[in-house]
């Protein structure tokens, strides 16, 4: 399925200008289906190459806050309509770099375009509050004013709606961006990017910077002249930009990992139920944060679910992204692969019962590149490691319950908050776990994906910090609230005290 045949050699974008890494190291971007595929070769970068990105970015800055937020906008109209164009071509890109079938990374650019078109029309909206004021003649509103340069660090599962999510609302409130995209999906950053400068983007505005985390994310957490930081990754590297933020006090909004959870009731539309089970748990090859890694299931119901369920997983077919049949496209890289066969072993030698899968999938061509085959655990206890902890893979564990609190306690039982779901017709079941389900996401007869970019999006626990991605919860993340009072009395008022006397 191979149709990249010259690899590209790519640059870093500083200042409008496509530049080396000052090191001159550079590393290579593989197709996860068939890692003899070389997709390109983007610049390492270091401290260095950071610190001339935040030095362009905030130049560019001075002149960009002061451009009208509704002119911001037609910018991003503009380049909403090229993704539009271009969405088929962007979608085969991003297969190539990361894996999943074109039918989600086509998804995947849609929510980009969505976003995009969304944040445009922030440009006139933006809303603050004009209140009374206690005194007379005297006026009261507060403006959302840009915070500057906000540095972003992306992962690879979402390559383009996760950039698009931090880079459009970042613009719209009149900030400047420096991103370092994940190392395994740099093309689909490069994508956008390139889109938003044809769009008319003023030189310096956004600029990206490649390579390790270490190396180049780091030194751009930590630079003085970052205002805010925005990271979407694994907990363990969210508390590493936790920590380097909180010194200076720096705003840094952490969307971090999940343990998600679908409830089948024993009333439940079991076909519905088990359709959201696989689409849950194996879409993206289970490497989305909202991944219904574990299902626990009624047990008026448990074993009719299982038998269903686990029929329609032996029968989903593996194979190359760019192919349109397949369901279940590689993983990531080897790192990933060996991960999720580290999980495989964990939940063996923890008694559980593996019911579909449980080994890398290597037959033919497959064996060239990152398989694995989709795996299911049954009669899973809630306090094993494969029921606690995320393996961003295509493994669900079921677990049995007796009753809807014991359900409830089994969801929350995690160190995790993202994302939940209850498959049942009871409108006063539905309504309690809404209410009771410590998830910052719960949906009602659908599975734990599926995010509409309109509203908030984030976790409770050790997901997130209390920060949303999307909708206007972004925009209170990417601006800061300035408070202004007019007087127009012409004399001395003061505010609590003289209330009383009025002209
Ligand atoms: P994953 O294990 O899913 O790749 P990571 O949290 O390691 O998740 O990566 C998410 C993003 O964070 C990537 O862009 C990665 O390069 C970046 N990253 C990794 N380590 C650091 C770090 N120490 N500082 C800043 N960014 C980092």
């Amino acid at each position: 399925m191979a149709t990249v045949a010259v690899p590209k050699f790519h640059k870093n974008f500083i200042n409008g200008e496509w530049v080396e890494a000052r090191s001159g190291r550079s590393f290579e971007n593989r197709n996860p289906a068939d890692h003899s595929e070389l997709i390109g070769i983007f610049p390492s970068s270091t401290e260095d190459d950071v610190n001339d990105a935040v030095d362009a970015a905030k130049a560019a800055y001075a002149k960009w806050r002061l451009v009208p937020a509704p002119k911001r906008a037609e910018i991003l109209y503009r380049a909403a309509e090229t993704l539009v164009k271009r969405k088929e071509d962007l979608a085969r890109d991003m297969t190539m770099e990361m894996g999943k079938p074109l039918s989600e990374t086509r998804g995947d650019v849609q929510e980009a375009i969505d976003m995009t078109y969304y944040m445009a029309g922030e440009g006139r909206r933006l809303f603050g509050q004009t209140v009374p004021s206690e005194l007379p003649n005297k006026f009261a509103m507060s403006v959302r004013d840009p915070l500057g340069v906000v540095g972003m660090i992306t992962p690879w599962n979402f390559p383009m709606a996760i950039p698009s999510w931090k880079i459009m609302p970042a613009l719209i409130c009149g900030n400047t961006v420096v991103i370092k995209p994940a190392e395994d999906t740099p093309l689909s950053t490069y994508n956008l990017v390139q889109i938003l400068t044809e769009a008319g983007l003023p030189v310096g505005v956004v600029n990206v910077i490649y390579g390790m985390g270490p190396d180049a994310g780091a030194p751009l957490v930590a630079h003085d002249d970052v205002m805010a930081v925005s990271f979407t990754g694994s907990t363990d590297t969210g508390r590493l930009v936790n920590q380097a933020c909180a010194s200076s006090f720096k705003p840094c909004h952490l969307e971090m990992g999940g343990k998600n959870i679908i409830l089948v009731m024993d009333d439940a539309n079991l076909d519905l139920a088990v359709e959201g089970a696989v689409w849950g748990g194996f879409g993206t090859s289970g490497q989305r944060c909202t991944a219904a890694s574990r299902v626990a299931v009624h047990k008026k119901v448990y074993r009719e679910f299982l038998n269903r369920f686990a029929q329609r997983v032996r029968a989903l077919k593996i194979g190359d992204g760019l192919d349109p049949e397949t369901e279940i496209g590689p993983l990531v890289n080897e790192t990933q692969l060996q991960t999720v066969m580290k999980y495989v072993e964990i939940g063996k030698n923890e008694g559980t019962r593996l019911v579909v899968g449980g080994h890398r999938a290597e037959s033919g061509r497959l064996a060239t590149g990152w398989f694995h085959e989709p795996t299911i655990f049954a009669d899973v206890n809630p306090k094993m490691r494969i029921a606690q902890e995320e393996i961003f893979g295509p493994v669900v564990a079921l677990l049995p319950f007796d009753s809807f609190n014991e359900a409830l306690e089994i969801a929350n039982h995690v160190n995790y908050g993202l994302s939940a779901s209850i498959y049942t017709r009871d409108v006063n079941l539905a309504y309690r776990a809404m209410r009771d389900l410590e998830t910052g996401i719960v949906y009602v007869n659908a599975p734990t994906i599926g995010a509409e970019i309109q509203l908030p999006f984030g976790g409770t626990k050790s997901t997130g910090n209390g920060h949303r991605e999307a909708g206007t919860a972004a925009i209170d993340f990417y601006s800061e609230w300035k408070t202004l009072y007019i007087d127009y009395s012409d004399r001395l008022q003061r505010a609590q005290m003289d209330t009383t006397e009025h002209s």
